[in-house]
């Protein structure tokens, strides 16, 4: 294993008294254990082939033209790093709208090193009790950061707002933790304009982003009943740290499997949210967030792969004479 390689990759190892792990900013993930005088990194033939193919661009395949029917590699991709055996394309592709899978022989584990690195993407779990009986009556949010690394944006935060009964994630970047209150204020009224529907109560940490007095107001105001998590017992604000745990963890997939710039960390987890929105959930009655709110199953067919390299086409009137027509990009997002 090569500790430069990962470290050039803008990651940190850090070597503990009995393990050893690798991080960036909030995310952290055990390499090994330690045994006397060694560190034996956890047997895992994926974690090796992730460092033969980081000299690559990518190790998966580039889906340069988006299509319903794609390699199993290719949709592991699309789908964020999301767990993809047989049974899980069955799954899948059987909630979703557009998503076929060429070549079903491979187990995705087999053929993604970047995994290797962290657990693979199961769904968000959720509990039996933290499953709302209305849309947006229960909305779970939770603030995540500062990263290291700022956005080219200068955002080093985000925060999600998780409707308990869909598991629609809602997710913004932030510079500051106090545009936290503007940020809540603006996703109920985009999502009740959907709906119809308010948000009776908030569950979130004891976190000043939520406990400042503009942000008490404005619940008071709106009638919103605030269930604040006592510290160190973070059991009811469970739903929304997991889900910022996921999506920080796929983030960081999508960051090393393309070997983007940390800078685009929040490209990645955007990205993370999108799709998660759009994959059914065992603990949702196997069905996806967004065909909670819109009724129907959501096409999955646009998806590209985080950071693959498509070729884009330059207007004539943008281009200088005898200047190239196209010009490689990079993927970093999608609306
Ligand atoms: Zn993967």
């Amino acid at each position: 294993m090569s500790v430069a390689r990962i470290v050039d990759a803008g990651y940190m190892v850090g070597f503990e008294e009995s393990v050893c792990n690798v991080s960036k900013d909030v995310m952290r993930t055990e390499l090994g254990k330690r045994n006397r005088s060694l560190y034996h990194v956890a047997e895992n033939k994926e974690f090796q082939s992730y460092e033969e193919n980081t000299s690559h661009q990518t190790n998966l395949g580039l889906a340069r033209n988006q299509s319903p029917s794609a390699t199993l590699e290719t949709w592991h991709g699309r789908l964020c790093h999301r767990t993809l055996d047989s049974p899980a394309v069955n799954y899948s592709s059987s909630k979703v709208r557009d998503m076929e899978v060429s070549n079903t022989s491979v187990a995705s584990t087999k053929i993604c090193g970047v995994c290797a690195l962290g657990p693979q993407h199961k769904e968000a779990e959720m509990k039996a009790r933290e499953k709302g009986t209305e849309l947006l009556s229960v909305v779970h949010s939770d603030l995540c950061g500062p990263m290291e690394t700022a956005t080219l944006n200068g955002e080093r935060y985000f925060i999600t707002f998780t409707d308990e009964m869909s598991g629609r994630v809602s997710i913004s970047l932030l510079r500051t933790k106090d545009r936290a209150l503007s940020q809540f204020q603006a996703y109920p009224s985009r999502a009740e304009k959907a709906s119809g529907k308010m948000i009776k109560a908030l569950p979130t940490d004891g976190g000043g982003e939520y406990l400042n007095k503009a942000f008490k107001k404005y619940l008071v105001a709106a009638g919103i009943y605030h269930i604040v998590t006592p510290p160190y017992s973070p059991s009811r604000n469970g739903l929304a740290e997991r889900m910022n745990r996921t999506i920080m963890e796929t983030a960081r997939c999508l960051l090393l499997e393309s070997q983007i710039s940390f800078k685009f960390w929040g490209h990645a987890a955007l990205t993370a949210a999108h799709v998660h929105n759009r994959l059914p959930s065992r603990s949702h009655n196997n069905t996806s967030p967004i065909a909670f709110w819109t009724g129907k199953e959501p096409s999955i067919g646009h998806l590209p792969v985080f950071g693959s390299t498509p070729w884009l086409h330059i207007p004539k009137e943008m281009r200088r004479k005898l200047a190239a027509k196209s010009l490689k990009g990079i993927l970093v997002g999608y609306e």
